[in-house]
């Protein structure tokens, strides 16, 4: 058994935050240049180019790319042959969480859902984190990070179809659900689907797809297909970078599958905005 201590998660998640919240991951910041190349409307292009202007400043000046630094959101592949000493995983995952919004004066975004009074107090500062564990076979423990801002959480959706509405059906909802986001999760738009499970199955993997890097191809050639003619009706939708009206609506659209139940076709929109703020480390 394969022993990681604790302290060593703790600092990992720590440092992961700090250089997420003031580095954009160079796979959005080229699909960003990529749309700036492509983008038809001078308006657009110009805002592309304060995009990328904001997340080199962002960079030189160890600023966070965006005031909504987000809530701290994981999903970890746990070894069986590893063993964490000095204290729990979830513990640890959320110190390093809590260190790294304070070191980094995050701001600290979770509240109570009904007095929206803060929780920095009662619970920890930015706590607590979103964590989605699953158990593997080896030693290792992955840990996948985002920081997820509350615009484009907002405009997510999910549904259980029946069967019959098939991949039309699907195609449909995730197009009206970006219609009907507009400008409000700040686009361009990474908009991860997920297909197949049960409800709250298809809604964790449209997360977990928000993960995958841009410009990365679906080994699934069926859901290749799907995402290629997503693209091209999401950007003819014309809402364009932060809704001024352009060609470069979605920086890319990432699907995940799993199996349903022979009565149901679940399916769930999850938006991630320009602000694409995401991070991959193995112990
Ligand atoms: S949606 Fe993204 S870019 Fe817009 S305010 Fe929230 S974190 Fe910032």
């Amino acid at each position: 058994m394969r022993e990681i201590k604790y302290e060593d998660i703790v600092k990992s998640v720590k440092d992961m935050i700090l250089y997420s919240a003031t580095n954009l991951p160079k796979d959005a910041y080229k699909a960003i240049q990529d749309a700036y190349d492509k983008e038809k409307s001078e308006v657009c292009k110009s805002v592309l180019k304060q995009i990328l202007e904001n997340a080199d400043i962002a960079k030189n000046e160890a600023r966070p790319l965006c005031q909504d630094t987000g809530l701290a959101v994981f999903f970890v592949k746990v070894g069986e042959d590893v063993k964490v000493v000095g204290g729990s995983l979830k513990k640890a995952i959320n110190e390093g969480t809590e260190l790294g919004y304070k070191e980094g004066y995050l701001r600290a975004s979770t509240c109570h859902w009904d007095t929206r009074a803060n929780l920095k107090d009662e619970v920890g500062y930015n706590l607590p984190a979103i964590i989605h564990f699953d158990i593997v076979e080896g030693d290792k423990i992955e840990i996948e990070y985002a920081a997820k801002g509350g615009g484009s959480e907002n405009v997510s959706r999910a549904t259980v179809f029946p069967p019959a509405k098939g991949r039309k059906g699907i195609i449909e909802y995730v197009k009206q659900v970006i219609s009907d986001a507009g400008p409000n999760p700040c686009p361009p738009l990474t908009v991860g689907v997920g297909i197949g499970g049960t409800f709250e199955k298809a809604v964790i993997s449209s997360k977990h797809a928000l993960f995958r890097d841009l410009g990365s191809k679906n080994p699934d050639p069926v859901l290749q297909g799907m995402e290629d003619e997503l693209m091209v009706l999401l950007n003819n939708l014309g809402i364009g970078a932060m809704g001024m009206g352009g060609t470069q609506t979605v920086l890319g659209v990432h699907i995940e599958k799993n199996p349903c139940h022979i009565a149901s076709l679940p399916v769930s929109v999850n938006v991630q905005c320009h602000s694409s703020r995401h991070m991959h480390i193995t112990l």
